[in-house]
């Protein structure tokens, strides 16, 4: 028999936390303010492009185990209610914005029945919990324990069915009361995969908040470390992708996370880096998370790059110069455009003059509507023709199963600047291309 959840804010996470709960056999209700989301959600249909959550939506519809609403009080029968809503950088600075975290457990509080756990996934600055528990101990009715575990998530969009059923591991923030009994609820929710053997972590409110922003921080240094040396071998005449290769041999560095290019972007790594750089100095910690500005700028730093490998190509015909970019979403099966590197560049190219045209997969409908400043096209073809240089700027399987040869016929200059190193650069230089990569040497 599964248990009555409640997911509160149903955004790119907590969309898939809902459908998975339902799929584990929970019966659930999905709450978030956004009156569309939810109309989208209700007829079945995903709000985001996200591989395996429409077949999820639909096969929980039918099941009856899974509704959606925009009123708060239709969570007052759940066990468990889980919080995802979002902690977007706050605009003008590096600190994280948790008006929203406290806004959803404060509308919660006075709708949990006696015995039910409030779960917080939301991505917080370390020392937010005990604040939050503070408002659930404020708003919960006479006769109700606020009872509050911090579950952080580190599913990755693009596979984030597969990570919310089958995650890497459980991180379970405790403390004081009911501590013993919280853990055993949460046990309950997530009962397939601890039955498979996923390891589960039980810690204090801090370090819970902590291992999802140092992960986070971890994985940005890692990709901002293999760029520096893309620099470097840009500088020198060496190859980061061979670099890479090599040292990822290494098992105490390993190859993920070592793929140079135009750097990393999405709703969470730029804002949670920044985040932690903001808490860490409020915390009277500002040279423990020093090296993050460092991580940052480098980041920020290979976009640039980008938009000058342009410039240099086009030289004087810069202003009116037709450019396609391929890519809109900051990283591939997903349409996701927060903080995307390519749209980005997209748009410095434009402030440059370029006749930019962006194409994406599944991104273009939400890019139009937010980032409407490039110049979007519907099909790859016509982003190609007549192009004189086809910028890559996210690494979509359509973008690899490109036939240079046939490319080679569409545009007007065989220039190719490769931004993820993902496509075959000696393929493209049989068919005439020029190919310029980043922290690679330019072939021919
Ligand atoms: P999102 O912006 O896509 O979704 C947040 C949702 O919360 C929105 O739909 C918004 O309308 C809703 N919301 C805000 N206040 C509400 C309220 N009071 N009641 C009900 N709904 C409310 O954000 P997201 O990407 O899903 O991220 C959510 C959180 O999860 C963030 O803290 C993020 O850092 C973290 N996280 C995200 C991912 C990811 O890959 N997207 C992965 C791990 C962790």
């Amino acid at each position: 028999m599964g248990l009555k959840i409640s997911v509160i804010g149903t955004g790119y996470l907590g969309a898939v936390h809902a459908a998975c709960m339902a799929e584990l056999g929970h019966d659930v209700v999905g709450v978030d303010t956004d009156v569309l989301k939810i109309e989208a959600l209700a007829a079945g249909r995903s709000p985001i492009f996200e591989p395996g959550l429409p077949e999820l939506l639909v096969s929980a519809r039918a099941s009856g185990r899974l509704r959606w609403s925009t009123d708060i009080a239709d969570v007052a029968d759940a066990d468990v209610h889980f919080v995802c809503v979002g902690t977007p950088q706050k605009p003008g600075e590096y600190a994280a914005n948790t008006d929203y975290v406290f806004g959803a457990f404060a509308s919660l509080a006075p709708h949990m029945k006696a015995g039910s756990v409030a779960v917080g996934k939301s991505t917080v600055p370390v020392g937010t919990v005990p604040r939050v528990l503070e408002v659930l101990q404020a708003g919960v009715c006479e006769g109700v324990d606020a009872r509050l575990i911090w579950n952080p998530e580190f599913l990755r969009e693009g596979f984030a069915v597969k990570d919310t059923l089958t995650p890497d591991r459980f991180v379970y923030g405790v403390e004081r009361e009911f501590a013993e009994a919280n853990v055993a609820r949460l046990d309950e929710v997530y009962a397939r995969a601890l039955a498979a053997g996923t390891p589960r972590l039980v810690t204090n409110f801090a370090t819970a908040e902590l291992v999802k922003v140092s992960a986070n921080a971890f994985l940005a240094t890692k990709i901002s470390f293999i760029n520096s040396m893309a620099e470097v071998c840009e500088a020198s005449g060496g190859d980061v992708v061979a670099l890479a290769d090599a040292i990822g041999h290494d098992e105490r560095i390993g190859r993920k996370f070592l793929g140079a290019g135009v750097g990393f972007g999405g709703g969470c790594l730029p804002k949670d880096i920044r985040a932690f750089m903001a808490r860490g100095e409020e915390l009277g910690l500002a040279e423990s998370v020093e090296f993050l500005r460092t991580v940052d700028a480098t980041n920020v730093r290979r976009r640039s790059r980008v938009v000058e490998l342009v410039r240099d190509v086009l030289g004087e015909d810069v202003v009116g110069a037709p450019v396609a970019v391929l890519g809109a979403a900051f990283k591939p099966n997903s349409d996701d455009i927060r903080d995307s590197p390519a749209l980005d560049v997209a748009e410095r190219l434009v402030a440059l003059g370029v006749d930019v045209r962006v194409h994406d997969p599944e991104a273009l409908a939400v890019a139009r509507a937010q980032r409407p400043g490039p110049g979007y096209v519907d099909t790859v073809d016509e982003a190609l023709v007549g192009a004189r240089v086809v910028v890559l700027l996210t690494e979509w399987q359509v973008y690899r199963d490109l036939d240079p040869a046939d490319v080679a016929e569409q545009v007007a200059g065989r220039v190719l600047i490769d931004g993820r190193n993902a496509l075959d650069r000696q393929r493209w230089a049989e068919a005439g291309f020029t190919v310029h990569a980043l922290g690679r040497p330019t072939i021919p």
